[in-house]
This record gives C-alpha cells, sequence and structure tokens, in this order.
C-alpha cells in the first residue's frame, strides 16, 4: 500500500476549481470507499497498485454521456457542424423529449451564431417548450428580430423521415423541411454511475441517475453525509443549476470542515455475538451508515453518518443492533383514544404548523407514537397494539419527496398492505389500521383528515 494522504476534498470525476486542498479521482480507479463524513477511506487501483486516500468529503461529479438522438444530425453543442449552401438550418431542441433549461439556451446561441455567419440562411428552430434562464429572454427576442422562424411542436406534430427530413404538421401549417439538423443531444448518466452508486452504497434515482428528488435532500446531497451529487451524477436538470449546485456544496464542504456533530443523539450498537453477517442492515440503510467491522467480524454503525431512522433496528433478523432508549412509547392520557404512529419529519412538523396557525394541537386528542421513520413499523408491534387497545390506528407517513429516509414511505405502504391482508384472513375489520402521506407542509390537510377520521371513527 502506497503512503497515506489526508485531503479535505476529492472530487470523483471532473475537478472544478476551489481553495480546499483537494484531490481529483477518475471513476474508473476507485474501487471502494469506507469510513464516514470527515474521515473517509478512498481506496484506488492506480496502474495497478492500490492506494489508500484520507479525505473529509467527496463530490461525484461525472460527465454526461450525450447520446446523438439522429444519426445523420450534428449535435448543438459542437462546433463543429455542416452548413450547406442551398438547404436551411434546422435547430432541433426537445427530440424525443424535452431538453433541461440550459439546452434552450444553447440552441438559441447556436441559431444566432449561425444567423450571425450566414444572414441570408433560413434558419428553422423547432421545440417543444422554451425555458427560459439567465438572459434566455433577451437571446430569444434577439432571435425573433433575426427572422429565426420558430416552430413549436407537441408529440405527434412532428415526424423523422429518414434521419434527414422533417415532417412538421401543426394546424394550418404543413411542411417538409429537409436540411442540416442540429440537435440536442439526449444526456444520459455517466458510464460509472452504477459501479460508484455500488461503491458509496447509494440508491439509484431518476433515470439511473444517482439523485432521488427529495425536498429534505438539497439538490446535491446524496443520502450519505459528507458525499455530494454534481452534473452527470445527478440528473439533467443539475446542467441549468450547476453554478448555484457548485457553490451550495462548496459551502456545504467549508461548514463540514469547521465541525460535524451527531445527527442523531442515540448510538447504535452491533452486539458482534448476534451478528450473522447477513448484511441487511448494510443493505437497508439509506444513508450508507453501516460497514464491516473487520477485527470484530461484525456490522458497526457509524455514528457521524447515522441519521436514525432505525430501519437498521427493525429489519435485522437476530436483533444484534441495539438501541439505547426505549424510541417507541405510546404517549397520551385516554386508552381509549385512536393511536396516531408519526413521522417525525413530516406529520409531527405539519401538526406543529397546523398549532401555529390555529392556536389548538391537531394530535391533542389522540394516543401517539412518534417514529422515526414510519418503515420501522412491524407487523408484529402493530398487532401487539391491536391486540391491546380496542382503538383504531392511523399511521403517518411522508410523500415521496419529502421522505427523508428516501424510500421509507413505499417500505411502510408494503407493511401496511401486509397488515391489511392479514387482518382479512383474520376476519378483523381491515380499517383499523389507516395510512396517509403528508409533507410537512400539509398542515392544513393534517387538520382536514384527522377530523374526517374522527368523524368516520364516531359513527
Ligand atoms: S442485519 Fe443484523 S445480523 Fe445482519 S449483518 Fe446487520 S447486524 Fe448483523
Ligand atoms: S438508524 Fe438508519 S441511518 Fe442509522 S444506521 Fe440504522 S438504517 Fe442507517
Amino acid at each position: 500500500m502506497a503512503g497515506k494522504r489526508k485531503f479535505e476534498l476529492a472530487w470523483i470525476g471532473d475537478k472544478e476549481e476551489t481553495d480546499f486542498e483537494s484531490i481529483q479521482i477518475s471513476a474508473e480507479d476507485l474501487v471502494a470507499c469506507q469510513g464516514e463524513i470527515g474521515d473517509f477511506k478512498l481506496i484506488c487501483n492506480k496502474e495497478n497498485q492500490p492506494e489508500e486516500i484520507n479525505v473529509a468529503n467527496i463530490i461525484i461529479n461525472l460527465p454526461y454521456q450525450e447520446e446523438p438522438v439522429l444519426e445523420k444530425a450534428d449535435s448543438l453543442f459542437s462546433d463543429d457542424y455542416d452548413i450547406n449552401e442551398d438547404k436551411p438550418v434546422i435547430i432541433l431542441q426537445d427530440y424525443p423529449e424535452l431538453s433541461a433549461a440550459v439546452i434552450s439556451q444553447a440552441g438559441l446561441e447556436k441559431a444566432l451564431e449561425i444567423k450571425d455567419n450566414y444572414p441570408d440562411k433560413e434558419v428553422y428552430y423547432l421545440y417543444q417548450a422554451m425555458r427560459f434562464i439567465e438572459d434566455n429572454d433577451r437571446l430569444y427576442e434577439r432571435a425573433r428580430e433575426s427572422e429565426i422562424i420558430f416552430l413549436k411542436f407537441d408529440l405527434g406534430q412532428l415526424k423523422i423521415i429518414e434521419e434527414e427530413i422533417i415532417h412538421y404538421n401543426r394546424e394550418d401549417i404543413d411542411l417538409k423541411l429537409n436540411g442540416n439538423i442540429l440537435a440536442a443531444p439526449e444526456l444520459k448518466p455517466a458510464k460509472e454511475t452504477e459501479r460508484i452508486a455500488r461503491i458509496f452504497n447509494l440508491a439509484d434515482g431518476y433515470k439511473e441517475y444517482l439523485q432521488l428528488d427529495n425536498i429534505y435532500l438539497q439538490p446535491t446531497l446524496s443520502g450519505k453525509r459528507g458525499v455530494y451529487l454534481l452534473k452527470g451524477s445527478r440528473g439533467p436538470t443539475a446542467l441549468t443549476y450547476f453554478e448555484e449546485e457548485l457553490d451550495f456544496t462548496l459551502n456545504e464542504v467549508s461548514k463540514n470542515l469547521a465541525g460535524v456533530t451527531e445527527i442523531d443523539k442515540y448510538d447504535r450498537e452491533v452486539d458482534d455475538q448476534k451478528c450473522i453477517l447477513c448484511y441487511t442492515c448494510y443493505r437497508v440503510c439509506p444513508h450508507g451508515a453501516i460497514q464491516r467491522d473487520d477485527e470484530l467480524n461484525s456490522m458497526k454503525v457509524m455514528d457521524l453518518a447515522c441519521q436514525g431512522c432505525n430501519l437498521c433496528l427493525s429489519r435485522c433478523p437476530t436483533n444484534a443492533i441495539q438501541i439505547e432508549d426505549d424510541y417507541l412509547k405510546i404517549e397520551g392520557e385516554n386508552e381509549q383514544d385512536p393511536i396516531l404512529i408519526i413521522c417525525e419529519n413530516s406529520a409531527e412538523i405539519a401538526a406543529e404548523k397546523y398549532n401555529s396557525m390555529v392556536g389548538k394541537d391537531p394530535l391533542e386528542s389522540y394516543q401517539k407514537i412518534e417514529v422515526p421513520c414510519v418503515s420501522t413499523v412491524e407487523r408484529g408491534q402493530i398487532f401487539e397494539i391491536l391486540s391491546k387497545y380496542s382503538s383504531d390506528i392511523m399511521i403517518l407517513g411522508c410523500v415521496s419527496e419529502a421522505c427523508k429516509h428516501l424510500t421509507g414511505h413505499d417500505r411502510c405502504q408494503q407493511v401496511v398492505e401486509r397488515i391489511k391482508e392479514d387482518l382479512e384472513k383474520l376476519e378483523i375489520e381491515q380499517d383499523r389500521v389507516h395510512y396517509e402521506r403528508l409533507s410537512p407542509r400539509m398542515a392544513a390537510d393534517l387538520g382536514a383528515f384527522l377530523a374526517d377520521w374522527k368523524e368516520a371513527l364516531k359513527q
């Protein structure tokens, strides 16, 4: 193993200008990542020599793959394109799908460049939606003044014939355009994305990019603390907002370097005598906070990386993961009151908002169990509650975009469906267990459907 090194920041893929002490590592060279925020160990394979690099933060900044949408068209991004004396130029912006906003900008700039160089050339601009960022409105105005012909289309109004003739048919316009086509390429995730996701234990997101849209995850935060995603690692929209996202990310890195504290106050310990190394906890942890401890030959939870969802505890088949506190307590004075199991990241916040808006706690006449994520709700636990209490149960999880633990809401939904199947087999009312989804912003909705539920319970 070559000598150890310590950096404030590692760039996986493209390196950007920063003042941090940083290192660039190609995605192909990276083999493994251990450790947690502030103390990651990246194992690289350089010229067949393993090298361990210590870093505090990691930015994954992989380039997009550009896939041509038509074999015979030039790329809108290329400076090397054909201009045929006798034919018009056709800029094709959104084929076959809507492009990112930054592509409107590239298309308008290209159309103006052609018109500046060839003032007599007919330039057609075909698009599904014009996106306005930065100075696009000014570019659009100039393009119209330059007599560039804009043709808007919806799917079905545009056909490509033999890769070079465009048949445009919309309302009373029926055109067959034969010219030099400059098309926006389709942007795809970088080649190494899947392997990088495995190395960092990150969830796949939209269309195999690494990011899932989540209102809690600021755009470039991955599920793993201290690991950030930019550009082609994140999704097509990341290209449009690259400068803002880069600034945000570097600011986060700077804050981390000033000091990181634990997010969750409870530590989770793995009992190495009970751990059978099944890796369930490793797979289910949405925050890449579990790692193998080679010395103890069991798994371990990394406290700075852990975000306290307790999913590992609820899924460990041998109950090897312990938490200091009994976190599932029913709070409430009246055992007859309906029972709410609420996510502290959505319903709990919505209830606080409702209280400050209306001056009344919407949860006051319920028995309440607060959970860090509804995905920790287990069938056994629900049946235990149903056997002890006569009250019905409402589980309040998150809408997809609001789930701090990425897919916790989906996992809970599956558990609830199985509980309902079991209830049906036992000939017990399925409606004794309800499941609703909320975001922390849905204070009014929370008040409304709790009122409806209570009304339904009375009947
Ligand atoms: S789920 Fe439990 S038994 Fe399996 S590896 Fe994790 S701690 Fe060990
Ligand atoms: S509590 Fe959640 S975030 Fe922490 S280690 Fe377990 S699964 Fe991961």
